[in-house]
């Protein structure tokens, strides 16, 4: 069935195929890690699925919450059905604990809490491996109008309010995180709405209490067990039962005689 949509972009994680209706377009979720702007890579079974399924749940909560999203339904285990957007090309990071490139840069040392919450922009660029920019830089160069910004950057914070109480209230720490979004046109108007996945792909998860690493650190840090710390973050939100993996979802061979 794959093979006769029409594929329109891939890339790193994800493939877009075009939709069934015009303006849709189709996310499918595939199992390719990537870190270090694409340098390290590897197959981890079962990732897209669980990607695809955390990011379905939090997606929904946050269209109910009144913000907009592009995303529309699930269509299977892997794959959904998103509006088409004009993607802005930033990639929106929402910190709350120092870890990562912050700790590095700035010498804060990895677990401290924020005195608040900091949104740093990063120009979506691979061939420049995505620099940080401010907000000058984008208004300069037209990636997003000043009142654009101001509807991204409100929208940032409420997400992360949300999301840093839901994981609360399943043991997790929202340590930081990444946010696309899009322009949608409907008639007249233009939407500014949340894109791409929120998932342990682009979010930091601590549990609260031993801080084990419930996210992508444990591929870009080689430390294993990737897909049992989504797996375990699933579980916790709800998505899947307790003794459930992913295995289920697997194709399976049928044999034709
Ligand atoms: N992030 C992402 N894609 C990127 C860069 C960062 O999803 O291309 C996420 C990352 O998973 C983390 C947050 O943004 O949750 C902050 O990442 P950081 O700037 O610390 O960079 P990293 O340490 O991942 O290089």
């Amino acid at each position: 069935m794959n093979n006769k949509r029409t594929r329109i972009y891939e890339g790193k994680a994800k493939i877009l195929y075009e939709g069934p209706e015009p303006g849709t377009v189709v996310v499918h979720f595939k199992d390719d890690a990537t870190a270090f702007n694409a340098e390290k890579k590897a197959v981890i079974d079962g990732k897209g699925v669980l990607n695809q399924r955390i990011s379905e749940f939090l997606f929904t909560k946050i269209n109910d919450m009144g913000l907009p999203t592009h995303f529309l339904r699930s269509l299977n285990m892997r794959e959904q059905l998103v509006r088409e957007v004009e993607i802005i090309p930033l990639e929106v990071v929402v910190r709350n604990i120092a870890a990562g490139s912050l700790s590095k840069r700035l010498g804060i040392e990895e677990g401290k809490q924020l005195p608040r919450s900091i949104i740093e922009l990063y120009y979506k660029n691979d061939s420049l491996g995505d620099p940080m920019v401010t907000e000058e830089h984008v208004t300069a160069f037209g990636w997003a109008t000043p009142q654009e910004m101001d509807d991204i950057v409100h929208m940032s914070i409420r997400i992360n309010d949300f999301l840093s109480g839901l994981f609360l209230g399943i043991g997790i720490k929202l340590v930081d995180f990444k946010l696309e979004f899009g322009r949608f046109y409907e008639n007249d108007m233009m939407r500014i709405v949340l894109a791409d996945e929120i998932s342990p792909d682009n979010c930091r998860l601590w549990d609260i209490k031993t801080n084990d690493k419930l996210d992508k650190d444990r591929f870009r840090r080689d430390m294993g067990g990737l897909v049992e710390a989504y797996q375990e973050v699933a579980r916790r939100l709800g998505i899947i039962q307790a003794n459930e993996t992913t295995e289920r979802f697997k194709p399976k061979l049928v044999k034709s005689d």
